[in-house]
């Protein structure tokens, strides 16, 4: 299976990017944040448990994450050639728990893909799906600087990590969605190429 990460701001456009490539190369989107967002609609358990830490910007806790993750990559998978994560990791341990898990069913991340936004940027975009998708975390003002503040502070660690294990790759996110698209699918295609 393979497995490919999509490492980027809040707004850098993850999710959109993730979607069209899980078309395209026949992959499994894993959203962590669609995922909790749905736990909080229907009400569950976890939903009610995470509700207050999402709308507010900040992270859900690695234990809580690290479960998430390790059942929806362990459910039987048809029809699909591997999982574009979306939204994680998003901290060291979640990317060493990640490595770890991988590295015990024998498989590998393919690629790490950063989606690297100014900050200006971010701002315009959250507010615009603060619009189109009415989504809680992104209302505020003051949450949005949460989660940049988080973004700085516990995600970011991740490019050095990555960076060191040599599957990393850069992009510049502020071009259109079909150009990025196309960056990412050459990124890709090189890879598969390779191997
Ligand atoms: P997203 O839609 O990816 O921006 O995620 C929305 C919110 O869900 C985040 O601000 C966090 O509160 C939570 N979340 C999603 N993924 C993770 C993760 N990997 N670790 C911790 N919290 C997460």
């Amino acid at each position: 299976m393979k497995f490919y990460i999509i490492l980027g701001p809040p707004g850098a456009g993850k999710g959109t990017q993730s979607a069209l490539l899980a078309k395209k190369y026949s992959l499994l989107h894993i959203s962590t944040g669609d995922m909790l967002r749905r736990e909080i609609e229907a009400g569950t358990e976890l939903g009610i448990q995470v509700k207050q830490t999402i709308e507010s910007g900040k992270l859900v806790d690695d234990e809580t994450m690290l479960k998430l993750i390790k059942k929806i990559i362990s459910e039987p998978q048809e029809g699909i050639k591997g999982f574009i994560l979306d939204g994680f990791p998003r901290t060291l341990p979640q990317a060493e728990a990640l490595d770890k898990m991988l590295s015990e069913r024998k498989d590998s991340i393919s690629a790490v893909i950063y989606l690297d936004i100014d900050e200006d940027i971010i701002f315009q975009r959250i507010s615009y799906r603060a619009k189109m998708e009415d989504r809680k975390d992104d209302m505020e003002r003051s949450t949005i600087e949460n989660r940049i503040v988080q973004y700085h502070t516990k995600t970011e660690p991740l490019i050095v990590y990555y960076s060191n294990k040599g599957m990393f790759y850069r992009i510049k996110g502020d071009k259109s969605i079909e150009e990025n698209f196309k960056e990412i699918c050459s990124i890709i295609d090189k890879i598969e190429y390779k191997r």
